[in-house]
């Protein structure tokens, strides 16, 4: 039989940023605590499952309303301004993009591109992206693109990219192209970024 313990400790190493050591300490505090608290734990991962969808505009996990649902609670919501699309990194950004008071719709790229790769599109939803804003720009209702990637080389190398690949269909369909103000220090990412840098920076856009 499969030690539980290995097993357990291997699916927790491949968390985002999680190494053998961590993992191995998350398998001794649950083998520590009640068989409840195991159990609560198996329960919510696997309600995760069956209660979530990926919004089929914007790619970010959202919970499920009705078995129909195929958008998220942003992108079905008329209010907000869809003029305005800020493609981010990760699902995790948009909280705090929101408590910055942002008011527009999302995209979620999925990661950054790694340098001199021939293949962009198999690390982030580039095709999606530019078939979103082209329908978008045929629709005349964008105004404009804020890219929000991380200020590394790895982000400064995407952002290029995409806006080198959005060049054509921005001055077809007269949209602007716009990157975060440096309110974000080099680094940064907007994960970890609070509120009110996060909302300089969106007043900072050029
Ligand atoms: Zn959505």
């Amino acid at each position: 039989m499969e030690n539980p313990i290995d097993r357990l400790t291997l699916l927790f190493e491949h968390f985002p940023g999680i190494g053998p050591r961590q993992a191995r300490r998350f398998v001794q505090y649950l083998l520590s605590q009640n068989a409840s608290v195991r159990s609560e734990l198996a329960e919510s991962v696997k309600a995760l499952g069956s209660h979530t969808a990926l919004c089929k505009h914007c790619y970010r996990y959202f919970l499920k309303t009705s078995a129909k649902s195929e958008r998220c609670s942003i992108c079905s919501n008329p209010s907000r301004d869809a003029g305005l699309l800020f493609v981010i990194e990760k699902d995790a950004d948009i909280q705090n993009v929101e408590r910055g008071g942002f008011k527009g719709l999302y995209f979620v790229l999925g990661g950054t591109i790694p340098l001199a790769q021939e293949h962009p599109e198999k690390y982030v939803r580039l095709r999606e992206l530019l078939k979103r804003v082209e329908s978008e720009g045929k629709a005349h209702t964008l105004r404009e693109i804020i890219l929000g990637l991380s200020a590394t080389t790895e982000g400064d190398h995407t952002r290029m990219l995409i806006q080198e690949r959005l060049l054509a269909l921005s001055q077809e369909h007269s949209f602007q192209i716009s990157a975060l103000g440096r309110g974000l220090s080099t680094g940064s990412e907007l994960e970890y970024a609070d509120p009110e840098t996060i909302s300089q920076a969106l007043g900072n856009r050029h």
